[in-house]
């Protein structure tokens, strides 16, 4: 008998870090799944954090690098399958911009391959998924509209 899959929700937080390099804007990306995903830094908010903290921890975790929020960008929904749990799960994570403090991309977890910094235009060909993508876009012109 098919048992159907059961459902469960779970909140994310995560940032577009943003940097200034030779006179041109750059942001963070991770890449996760052996190196086949590129994506923005965010993770689960555990017990006790707001989103805000969450994502500031996820980005200094994820990508070894220290931010300031500056705003929130948006969010984005999307489902997918726990294999070993027959579980479907609906995830949401709410984006911030954040201006870069300090600390290095070699910093980075165990949990992501790779983090490196993109001119926007890269990290927008460069993302996996869509839903960071227009995060991406979002915060490009948000950069645009305040003249930062
Ligand atoms: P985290 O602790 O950061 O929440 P995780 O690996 O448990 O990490 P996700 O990064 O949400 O959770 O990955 C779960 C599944 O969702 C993976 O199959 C991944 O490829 C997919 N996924 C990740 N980000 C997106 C996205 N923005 N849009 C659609 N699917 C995504």
């Amino acid at each position: 008998m098919i048992r159907p899959a059961a459902l469960k929700k779970q909140a994310s937080a995560g940032g577009v870090i943003v940097r200034t390099s030779g006179g041109m804007p750059e942001i963070a990306l991770v890449s996760v799944k052996g190196g086949n995903a590129w994506c923005l830094p965010k993770g689960i908010i555990d017990d006790g954090e707001t989103p805000e903290m969450a994502a500031v921890r996820e980005v200094r975790e994820e990508t070894g690098l220290t931010g300031r929020i500056v705003e929130k960008i948006g969010d984005i929904a999307y489902w997918y399958y726990i294999r070993g749990e027959n579980t479907k799960c609906r995830k949401t994570v709410v984006f911030y911009l954040m201006e870069y403090m300090g600390g290095d991309t070699a910093d980075h977890d165990d949990e992501v391959e790779n983090a490196r910094w993109f001119a926007f235009d890269d990290a927008i060909e460069t993302v996996t998924y869509k839903g960071d993508r227009s995060i991406i876009e979002k915060a490009r012109n948000r950069i645009g509209e305040s003249g930062k």
